[in-house]
């Protein structure tokens, strides 16, 4: 197999590492399908653990983990002092597509970039993860795939849990790990030679391009988060620290911490308790991840003609709209009929789901295929009068044969969450989490 490409790259971007040596190492959760994608799944429980608890090297592959450089804007404040400081890069492989795919990690010990932090995860931060790593993926968003969570025995301290609280270690697939906060440190390091190199290896690496131009760049990055943040409102997910450390040029979500699901459609719903402005509110995600991108437009400018930066820029809105509809489109189960009349149905739908305040899953649910079906209450409410005159006229898009559309809408509130996580916390009981990972894969395959 060719050399992880990181290699290119790592000389001015990542620093090496070594992993924590954790007390324990107690499986709790393995990701077979997302390990089939590497040709990982027939590794046994001991050797996953020697590679995802003890960070044995995969064989021909890093030699050693490597803590990835960059900086970032934290609600809108830049930060220099930040990187992987309780990460690493682990691994690069390859698909079948011969598409590169990274197993990262969270929680896996101290680096150069941990400042004041223990570089360690909470158990409970990496059940979350899973769950909305689960969810988002069964509601067709781009993200990473939580690939393995292993307990670690050791007694964390946090101010947002009950503490001691328990550890563990997390490893994550994703397509890259490069951050818009990547290309900001080299800008503000004014290393303009390694600004290039990156741009040339982020194109032909995860866009398949010969091309070394920056334009090319932040036109493929405003496409993926465009359709990513419009991903995020048909998902009803609010992910709660949209910095642009954690907006990846992949434009796949990850680095999920105080996330939540919207329970109805409250524009001014945020998730992280810290966020007193609300600058991450769920309905301010696509200004939120539209100002990153535009910190990645800045930190080029110099390789770059300005005004055709702007130009790319500029498409932004666009695509979000027409994103917009294909996934609104797509979650309801219907057929486009062109984009006016989509981007009015959307409407519809926003206006009423803010006017009845009905949960977001049970709408998408009664609604499949643009037929309701089962009770009418709640949908008499006037919210609904444009929408039910639009829907009429669209046409269903998927048949409704799988047995999820015979049961109940799969959702995945705050409570839940709480109520998935206290018979493990209680009594190490799993499986309530194992159920509900399989309803979810259950949905994801209904609305395939
Ligand atoms: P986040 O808010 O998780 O995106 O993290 C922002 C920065 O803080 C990154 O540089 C993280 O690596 C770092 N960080 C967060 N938690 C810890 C921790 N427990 N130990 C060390 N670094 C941390
Ligand atoms: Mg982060």
């Amino acid at each position: 197999m060719s050399p992880p490409p990181i290699l290119e790259v790592a000389d001015f971007l990542a620093d090496p590492v070594v992993a924590a040596d954790f007390p324990r190492t107690i499986l709790r959760f393995r990701n077979d399908s997302a390990a089939s994608e590497i040709g990982l799944q027939d590794l046994s429980d001991e050797d996953w653990i020697r590679h995802f608890g003890r960070f044995k090297p995969l064989p021909d592959n890093l030699p050693e983990p490597l803590a990835l450089r960059y900086h970032g804007h934290q609600f809108r404040v830049y930060n220099p002092d930040i990187g992987d400081g309780r990460g690493f890069l682990f691994a690069q492989l390859k698909d079948q597509s011969g598409r590169w795919l990274d197993l990262g990690t969270k929680g896996s010990g101290q680096t150069p970039y941990s400042r004041f932090g223990d570089g360690r995860l909470t158990l409970k931060g990496g059940v979350r993860e899973i769950l909305a790593t689960e969810m988002l993926q069964a509601l067709g968003v781009n993200t990473s795939r939580t690939f393995s969570l292993i307990e670690t025995g050791e007694e964390l301290h946090r101010g947002d849990e009950p503490s001691p609280t328990r550890s563990a270690v997390m490893v994550r697939m994703s397509h890259g790990h490069i951050r818009i906060g990547c290309f900001q440190r080299l800008a503000y390091l004014k290393l303009d030679d390694e600004l290039k190199r990156l741009t040339d290896y982020a194109l032909r690496t995860y866009f398949g391009s010969a091309s070394s131009d920056p334009v090319e760049l932040v036109r493929h990055v405003v496409a993926g988060t465009a359709r990513l943040a419009a991903s995020y409102m048909a998902a009803g997910f609010v992910h709660g620290v949209l910095n642009s450390d954690n907006i990846n040029v992949t434009a796949e979500s990850f680095d999920y911490g105080p996330w939540r699901f919207a329970p109805v459609f409250d524009p001014n719903f945020t998730a992280a308790y810290f966020d007193h402005a609300g600058l991450y509110a769920f309905g301010r995600q696509a200004e939120a991840i539209q100002w990153d991108v535009v910190q990645l437009a800045g930190a080029l400018r110099t390789l770059a003609d300005v005004d055709a930066l702007i130009a790319e820029l500029d498409r932004f809105p666009e695509l979000y709209r027409q994103a917009l509809v294909e996934r609104f489109l797509w979650r309801l189960g219907v057929h486009p009929r062109g984009l006016d009349e989509d981007i009015r149905l959307v409407a519809a739908i926003e206006q009423a789901l803010i006017g009845s305040q009905i949960p977001i899953d049970h709408f998408f649910f009664d609604w499949a295929g643009g037929n309701l079906r089962g009770d009418d209450t709640p949908y008499a409410h006037e919210a609904f009068s444009d929408f039910r005159t639009r829907i009429a006229h669209y046409r269903p898009a998927r048949a409704l044969d799988h047995p999820y559309w015979a049961g109940d809408p799969c959702s995945m509130h705050i409570e839940e969450v709480e109520a998935i996580w206290s018979p493990i916390a209680e009594r190490d009981d799993w499986s309530a989490l194992y159920a509900k990972v399989e309803r979810i894969r259950n949905m994801g395959a209904a609305l395939q």
